[in-house]
């Protein structure tokens, strides 16, 4: 049987990371994906925010043209337009961002098991087997430390027996190519209780590619219609899709219960989606890959250089949760808005001189997953660990 340090299941944006930055420190490491083509299947439009494209590094061609201007509407397409100074927003070309971090991993000798399933984990002391299938072929290998990057519905989550996501809403869009783009990209949001109930559709572009979603509640909607309605009777008034051709869907679930509290075990932890590190209000989930990922490897990392694996217990959802408090609450308000007079009074309100700030404060806000830095101490197992500001 094989033995790794880390196996990290999940070769999404939070598991390509976490390898990514562990493989620097020459752990043995073992990343796997069901995908044998990370640039197919991929379920997220990939707007960054500014903060994220500010704090991170991003390999050349790999992000869309900068969007500066947010427009919302309301259900009636009353319009509400922010506009920034600054470069707001960037559509990621996921593709091509997943397949450069594979690469720094794969040269930093990271073993890269695609096409395979994780199918499941026995947990033993110091140590953990886990199963796998590649081609209908089960097999077993061994890990000090299982990494759960694989979505939303986490197998990993529940074989570590950590906390499980259990409030989702659904988001789905298509991307295409030949929409004439006249001015700079753009950021459309639409409120509507019918087509996107509890978010938002949206159209954008990376200036080459054009996307076009809906998202809500999936108890109140079914995606696939609202996304037709939203493409054939809204979307044609603001772009020309005369021409346009359809190169992908993209679509999945996305947690919006903040950050979970039992997110590490002594054999092993949650990141990105998994760990539920989705802002609740914005349902923005890459920053927090990057910044959570980037946190469970210096914990990862301290845990491979101690041989203990109780470090891996100061990484906790305890530590961000508070800063989610008041996200979570507007989450709970805006679930409850289930009519389109509501929505058209929230919009007004909006409009207003304070609504006009919270909404800037919404779209253009520095605000990210908390940095959390932390100190360890190993002899005691303690932790000390402060916010950074952000
Ligand atoms: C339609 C949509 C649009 C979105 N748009 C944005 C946006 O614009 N900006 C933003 O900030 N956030 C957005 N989000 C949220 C964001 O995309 C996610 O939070 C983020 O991509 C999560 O990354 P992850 O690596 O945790 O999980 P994922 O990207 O889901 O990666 C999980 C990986 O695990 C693999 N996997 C799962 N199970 C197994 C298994 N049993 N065996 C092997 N491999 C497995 C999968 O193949 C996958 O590659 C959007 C989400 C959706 C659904």
């Amino acid at each position: 049987m094989k033995t790794f340090d880390v196996v990290i299941i999940g070769a999404g944006l939070a598991g390509l990371q976490c390898a990514k930055l562990l493989s620097r420190c020459g752990a043995k490491i073992l990343l796997v994906d069901r995908k044998t083509d990370l640039a197919k299947g991929i379920h997220t439009t990939g707007i960054f925010v500014r903060k994220t494209l500010e704090d991170f590094h991003f390999p050349a061609g790999t992000l869309g043209k900068a969007v500066r201007c947010v427009t919302l509407y309301s259900p009636k397409l009353n319009a509400l337009k922010l506009e920034s100074d600054k470069d707001e927003f960037r559509v990621g070309k996921m593709g091509k961002l997943y397949e450069s971090f594979l690469q720094e991993c794969l040269e930093n000798v990271v073993e890269f098991a695609n096409g395979t399933r994780y199918i499941s984990a026995e947990m033993k002391e110091a140590e953990t087997i886990v199963k796998l299938e590649k081609n209908g072929e089960p097999f077993e290998i061994k890990t000090k430390v299982l990494v759960g990057a694989d979505g939303a519905i986490s197998r990993v989550a529940k074989d570590l027996r950590l906390e499980e996501n259990k409030e989702w809403i659904v988001g789905f869009e298509e991307v295409f190519k030949n929409v004439p783009l006249e001015n700079e990209p753009q950021l459309y949001c639409f409120l509507d209780a019918r087509l996107a109930p509890g978010y938002l559709a949206w159209i954008t572009n990376d200036g080459e590619e054009t996307h076009i979603g809906v998202g809500g509640y999936a108890e109140k909607f079914i995606p696939r219609e609202a996304l037709r309605e939203f493409r054939q009777n809204i979307a044609p008034k603001f772009i020309d899709l005369k021409n346009a051709e359809m190169t992908e869907t993209r679509g999945g679930r996305i947690p919006v219960g903040g950050v979970l509290r039992s997110i590490a075990g002594e054999n092993g932890l949650l990141i990105g989606d998994a760990a539920g590190a989705v802002s609740p209000l914005t349902a923005g989930g890459l920053d927090p890959c990057l910044r959570l990922s980037a946190m469970a490897a210096s914990v990862i990392t301290e845990r491979l250089q101690t041989d203990n694996p109780k470090v891996l217990l100061n990484y906790s959802g305890e530590l961000f949760r508070a800063r989610f408090v008041s996200r979570l609450w507007m989450r709970r308000i805006i679930a409850m808005v289930s009519n389109q007079k509501l929505l058209e009074l929230g919009f007004e309100f909006l409009r207003g001189k304070i609504g006009r700030k919270f909404a800037s404060h919404v779209f253009f806000g520095r605000g990210s997953f908390p940095d959390v830095e932390i100190k360890i101490n190993a002899k005691s197992d303690s932790l000390n660990a402060s916010l950074l500001k952000n």
